[in-house]
């Protein structure tokens, strides 16, 4: 049974707008940059003269200033790869992809003065699910990705038909059953990125490449109490509905789409799908780790909501008050100093960021 959650971040430019509250995953894109420079010199340095045109995508962009980073990434490196092999400029063609509930309003204004400030480019968008066909067989010669392959295309279905929570109030049931809600998790994201991979092979041009970065956990810590990033938000709904804040039956039954793997696990995954060979693996320490110190509780109360909030209300229901409160609960869960970055230090989450080339 397909899923009827609908995935997006919060839109517009407001408050709590993903646009105003994406600075972090906007340096886990820029780590992106010397990756999708080499895919970029290894597309163009195929034949002794330059292809005419080239069609680049990034798949789930959300809204606003991160919608462009990876295509600016992308048609920058393309402009400077022309310059080098003193050749004229490569047409490029760009498409932004999400989900149909995505922002497209903003995205489309954005698009257009970013195609009037660059010549030789023309942009468009493509609605619809990276976990379904998108583009015309073999049309597309790089597929970029940031901070969004770790959505599934679904909560994992056997969780909800057995009727075990992703995130047990009870501790010691949440415990004894980590393995199972893990497993059941693990399995969708097989799954799903294995589709993933099955239809880039078809949509990608030969020797086309992806370069994709996405939420993982380390692998040395399989069984860890906290590594997925679900289970933030988690925590903060659990501490509600245990004040009775939110309807607990509601919060038992409510699941995030969302699964980080190990590299070993993402790994295993591309080569047993087989289309493609990875050219370069990376282990990132997300920025939120890094830069702890610098981020607020109130920061990251409303990075979270502002990822979080439509699934959230979708749930709950439509009320902002829900989401006042969210943002209240997380603060005051951070409010002790040092709180946050203890809390941070103990969730071992990394990014993981993948190059891969399209087998002949
Ligand atoms: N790339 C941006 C946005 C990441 S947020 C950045 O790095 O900041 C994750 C995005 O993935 C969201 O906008 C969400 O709607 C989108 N997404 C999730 N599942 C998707 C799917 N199956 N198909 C397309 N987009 C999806």
């Amino acid at each position: 049974m397909a899923s009827e959650q609908t995935v997006h971040m919060n839109g517009g430019q407001g408050d709590t707008s993903y646009a105003r509250n994406s600075s972090l995953q906007n340096a886990e894109q820029n780590k992106m940059r010397p990756l999708i420079e080499e895919a970029i010199a290894d597309l163009l340095s195929t034949g002794a003269s330059l292809p005419r045109s080239m069609v680049v995508a990034d798949l789930g962009c959300s809204s606003g200033p991160n919608a462009l980073t990876l295509v600016s990434i992308c048609v920058d490196a393309i402009r400077s790869q022309c310059l080098r092999s003193r050749q004229p400029p490569v047409e490029v063609c760009i498409f932004l992809n999400d989900l149909p509930d995505n922002d497209f309003n903003m995205v489309v204004k954005s698009l257009v003065a970013f195609q009037q400030s660059h010549r030789s480019v023309v942009t468009g968008v493509m609605p619809g699910s990276f976990y379904g066909r998108l583009f015309t067989s073999g049309s597309l010669h790089l597929a970029c990705s940031a901070n969004s392959l770790h959505w599934l295309s679904e909560a994992p279905e056997e969780l909800r038909r057995n009727k075990i929570p992703a995130y047990d109030i009870d501790e010691h049931v949440r415990r004894e059953r980590r393995r199972v809600v893990i497993g059941a998790y693990a399995r969708q994201f097989r799954k799903d990125f294995t589709l993933f991979l099955e239809l880039g092979a078809i949509e990608l041009a030969a020797g086309g490449r992806l370069v994709a970065s996405l939420a993982g956990r380390r692998s040395e810590e399989p069984a860890a109490e906290f590594t997925h990033a679900w289970e933030s938000v988690a925590l903060v709904l659990s501490e509600m509905a245990s004040k009775g804040m939110i309807n607990r039956a509601k919060f038992d039954t409510f699941y995030i789409p969302i699964y980080g793997p190990s590299d070993e696990e993402l790994r295993e995954i591309i080569q047993a799908e087989g289309s493609f060979s990875i050219r370069e693996m990376q282990v990132h320490e997300p920025a939120s780790n890094v830069e702890s110190t610098l981020i607020s509780p109130s920061k990251m109360a409303n990075l979270l909501r502002a990822g979080f909030e439509p699934i959230i209300v979708q749930h709950f229901g439509s009320s902002g008050e829900i989401m006042d409160e969210f943002v209240r609960t997380a603060e005051r869960r951070w409010s002790r100093r040092g709180s946050l970055e203890a809390e941070l230090a103990r969730n071992p989450r990394v990014i993981l960021v993948v190059s891969l080339k399209k087998k002949v």
